[in-house]
């Protein structure tokens, strides 16, 4: 799956600032153990250039030399701190003095030889029992002639106890930096997008037949601006277009009205005719139906123009039980062998166009009685509940497959010819239904089993209702 957006923007945006972070807790953390040891170091150097300057070099004590206790010692203790070990040698290498907190140690290191045989100074590290020494060597240079070597040494414990904190401290805090970074950059993508997540609602809500809307945005970004003004540019030529297309069918149904009927006119006179042969006849009662079934192709077409052209309908009240009176006697006047039955009407005034209403009904009776085989039966029945009045028309046919079921509403959507009892149908019936329905703020709903029947239920808002039961 591939991930949203938002999740990208987020992953990328706090791995970008824990980098920053991880880098700047890094540059910290170097930066402040090379300022704490360059403290030490100062403090070695400093201590070191001073007994090289000031102690006595040519002067040994030779008579204690070698002994735990020699009399430099107190002089060199002046120099020392408790941190900071010395150590004054002769330039053969014998200690001539060394600071009391050493206790009779020597300063570890590289080897004297090595540093008397250099005579330059130097700064290292050693490493001890209990940690690391920074460790200076100088040449005691007094009169312009070497006279010996300091060793001052300073033990780097606290440097990197207090560098161990700070990288604790640098690590901790990153990982909140992290963690909040996660959360506000998730927030701010959230709220960067959200002019986006708008349109996308806004763009939902826009079907085909409300092209003629546009999307609009209070102060949107500019990115977002010019995506909508693209998306409402799109949408005007959509409209443009669908217009256009409805248009012509209008206009096409229109201009075929008259001559179809005139069609059928002359072929019903023609047939009027005494002295016609049999072929004639035939030819003539075959146009007659053909012209009819074109004539009702045609207003079915010219009805769906006039929806999808969203025009007002007529409104008025309508009572819904006498409109099913009316349309049951003109079922059982099509009806051939099919029982009609009105078996249950409750008072019902809805707000609507009755020749809409009386078609929606009839459609659907019409074609109860066009796929229910000679011998079923279709009923009518009529019900009231709280503001919805329910009119439904149940038969006993083949019912409708599952998967046809959502389909049979569509324009021209007819599953399976050869069921129909009727020629005449072209698949608009139901469509047109559906647009009644739903003009007058009501809908259609079918049930159905396959082999055992159907039931299209039409639900519609009522403005007054008395519940009487007619038998
Ligand atoms: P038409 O009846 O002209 O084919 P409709 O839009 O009225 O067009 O119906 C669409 C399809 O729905 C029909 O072709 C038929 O397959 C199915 N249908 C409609 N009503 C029924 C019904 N009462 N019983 C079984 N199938 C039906």
């Amino acid at each position: 799956m591939v991930p949203s957006i938002r999740a990208r923007l987020t992953l990328w945006l706090t791995v970008l600032i824990m980098l920053c972070t991880g880098a700047l807790a890094l540059y910290l953390y170097v930066a402040a153990a090379a300022i704490l040891t360059g403290d030490v170091d100062r403090r070695v150097e400093a201590q070191a250039r001073q007994v090289a300057v000031t102690y006595d070099f040519g002067a040994p004590d030779t008579t204690v030399a070698g002994a735990a206790h020699r009399a430099e010692i107190g002089t060199v203790d002046q120099f020392a701190t408790a941190s900071v070990f010395l150590e004054a040698f002769d330039l053969g290498g014998h200690v001539l003095a060394r600071s009391s907190n050493l206790r009779g140690l020597h300063v570890p290191g590289e080897e004297r030889a090595a540093a008397l045989a250099r005579l330059a100074p130097r700064l290292a590290t050693a490493q001890v029992a209990d940690g690391d020494l920074r460790v200076y060597s100088l040449p005691a240079i007094q009169a312009g002639r070497p006279v010996g070597l300091v060793l001052a040494a300073a033990s780097l414990h606290d440097v990197t106890a207090a560098t161990r904190t700070l990288l604790a401290l640098l690590l901790g805090g990153s990982l909140m930096t992290g963690l909040l970074a996660a959360v506000g950059s998730g927030v701010l993508v959230r709220r960067g997008l959200r002019p986006v997540d708008q349109i996308a609602g806004l763009a939902e809500s826009i079907t085909a037949r409300r092209l003629d809307q546009r999307l609009a945005l209070r102060d949107p970004p500019r990115e977002v601006e010019r995506l909508l003004e693209t998306f409402n540019g799109m949408l005007t030529r959509l409209h443009e277009t669908f217009a256009a297309q409805r248009r012509f069918v209008a206009d096409a149904s229109h201009e075929l009205r008259t001559p179809l009927a005139t069609i059928r006119g002359r072929s019903e006179v023609l047939l009027l005719k005494t002295d016609l042969d049999d072929d004639t006849r035939d030819g003539l009662k075959m146009m007659r139906d053909e012209a009819g079934r074109m004539g009702r192709l045609v207003a079915n077409l010219l009805l769906l123009a006039r929806g999808d052209e969203e025009q007002a309908i007529d409104r008025r009240p309508v009572e819904l039980d006498l409109l099913m009176l009316e349309v049951t006697r003109q079922g059982r006047s099509l009806a051939q062998d099919t029982a009609v039955t009105l078996s249950h009407a409750d008072q019902a005034v809805v707000l609507g166009d009755p020749d809409l209403l009386k078609q929606l009904v009839l459609n659907l009776v019409e074609n109860a009685l066009a796929y229910t085989p000679p011998g079923g039966r279709v009923d009518l029945t009529l019900t009231v509940a709280g503001d919805w009045a329910r009119l439904s028309v149940r038969d006993t046919g083949p019912g409708i497959a599952p998967e046809d079921l959502q389909r049979i509403f569509e324009r021209f959507y007819r599953p399976d010819r050869a069921r129909s009892r009727r020629s005449g149908g072209a698949g608009l019936g139901l469509a047109i239904v559906r647009w009644i329905a739903e003009a007058h703020g009501g809908e259609v709903v079918v049930e159905s089993v396959v082999g055992k029947g159907s039931t299209f239920t039409l639900i519609l808002p009522v403005i007054s209702n008395q519940t009487l039961t007619k038998p």
